[in-house]
């Protein structure tokens, strides 16, 4: 039997109806598909009869006596082991579904961004990241991430998983998210890089207004702040927290510092 390893961030699961679940919200029919962290098994059962391919990124070795024999009866999968977030991505479209390890959610969620290659993402993560990637304006949860993955994905739900159904039980419950990428972007390369270094300074205090948050990030006069905002119709005392994703696009586009 294998001992469940806390350092790698392994909670298995076991529900068929469940992985079942999970399999055919990801919509994989006839793709390929790179799983992170099959642990025993028990999602990659089912990916590997839907799937095209399934390219399955393990770290712990220990593993490997159980995951031989799925590698020996489905010709369709192909385990690498390794970090998964050291490892290149071969050229192709990839489908990510995973039950990921909660340790390392938001460097697979950056991973997954920066991939051209990867096109949707249906992973279990843990419910407060969750609550925080599908944060709306004025909510406690809305922060730069929130933006930064309504920018680049449409975001759903797919459901909730309470702790109970891991094993070990962690203490967080859970939920099954799906970013599926957009195919085109509403900003250039350069904007974009400005889009994330203004959201991630406007949200730096995030008890501050904004203009106190960019004065601090750019030194730039308050007035000349204020008439900035104004162009996109903002009020000098508001917060990050109440700008929505489409408004810091059109900031994006007029750069401050320009
Ligand atoms: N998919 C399985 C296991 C989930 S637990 C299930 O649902 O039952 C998370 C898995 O990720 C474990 O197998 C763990 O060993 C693996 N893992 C942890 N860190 C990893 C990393 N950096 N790269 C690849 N796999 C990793």
């Amino acid at each position: 039997m294998h001992q469940a390893k806390k350092k790698f961030g392994q909670n298995f699961l076991k529900d068929h109806n469940l992985l079942k679940k999970i399999v055919s919200s990801a919509k994989i029919e006839g793709l390929d598909v790179i799983e992170v962290g099959p642990g025993m098994g028990a999602l990659t059962q089912f990916l590997v009869l839907n799937a095209r391919t399934v390219t399955a990124y393990e770290i712990d070795t220990s593993l490997k006596p159980i995951l031989a024999k799925f590698e020996n009866n489905h010709p369709n999968l192909k385990i690498i082991y390794g970090d998964f977030l050291d490892m290149e991505i071969p050229n192709g479209t990839f489908h990510l579904v995973a039950n990921i390890p909660y340790y390392i959610t938001s460097s697979i969620i950056f991973k997954f961004i920066e991939l051209p290659q990867m096109k949707s993402a249906t992973i279990m993560i843990q419910k407060e990241v969750a609550d925080r990637i599908n944060a709306k304006p004025n909510s406690k949860q809305y922060n730069a991430l929130s933006i930064i993955l309504q920018y680049y994905c449409h975001v759903k739900k797919v459901m909730d998983v309470p702790r109970h159904m891991f094993t070990p039980k962690p203490n967080v419950d859970s939920v099954v998210i799906r970013l599926e990428k957009y195919d085109t972007r509403p900003l250039n390369n350069e904007q974009e890089l400005y889009f994330i270094e203004l959201i991630k300074h406007a949200f730096k205090q995030k008890r501050k207004t904004l203009i106190n948050n960019l004065y601090e990030a750019y030194g730039i006069d308050k007035e000349v702040l204020i008439t900035y905002l104004k162009t996109f119709g903002l009020d000098e005392k508001i917060r990050a927290e109440a700008i929505d994703v489409q408004t810091f696009i059109e900031m994006a586009k007029k750069p401050i510092n320009k």
